[in-house]
């Protein structure tokens, strides 16, 4: 776990397959609540949380795997983008930082380039229109503070920069 290459992966059942024709263009960034990785693997290896995400980022940058791009899994739970669409997990990819959630708890600089790396990553695979924490998306709003104390500043050039398109987040 301390080894920031290769990704490792650690499955997650808590997954299914995208509906039939589903583009994936949106990413929604999540905060843990989970003090370390080891903890987020294990909530999403448990049949019983019902939840997973596609990666979680640890603090010193390590990220790891829990369910393949192309399938669905269960990170955004009721939720409405901005444009009126619902069941974000249809579309998007979720990545959980490894953080308190209390707005003090620090985003080391590690973490954010590690995240940043990913993202850049996932926007070369997929068309990525929309980059939204779990708050800006989480139905019905103020249902979700994830990820709390994250600055949209660290990553709102990405979609700028490479495409044009707005970051969806404003
Ligand atoms: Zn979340």
């Amino acid at each position: 776990m301390h080894v920031a290459n290769p990704m490792k992966s650690f499955p997650s059942p808590n997954s299914d397959d995208r509906p039939e024709g589903a583009i994936v263009d949106t990413v929604v960034i999540h905060a843990t609540v989970l003090e370390s990785i080891e903890d987020v693997i294990r909530h999403f290896e448990a049949t019983d949380s019902r939840v997973s995400a596609h990666y979680t980022i640890g603090r010193d940058g390590t990220i790891v795997t829990h369910v393949p791009e192309d399938r669905r899994a269960w990170h955004a739970g009721q939720s409405r983008m901005k444009d009126g669409r619902t069941q974000v997990n249809d579309f998007s990819i979720g990545i959980e930082l490894v953080n308190r959630n209390d707005g003090v708890d620090p985003f080391p600089a590690s973490q954010i380039h590690a995240l940043r790396r990913l993202l850049k990553s996932i926007m070369s695979r997929h068309a990525i229109q929309f980059i939204v924490p779990h708050y800006a998306c989480a139905d019905p709003p103020g249902r979700k503070s994830d990820p709390a104390g994250f600055d949209e500043s660290w990553i709102r050039d990405l979609l700028d920069e490479n495409t044009g398109h707005p970051s969806g987040t404003r």
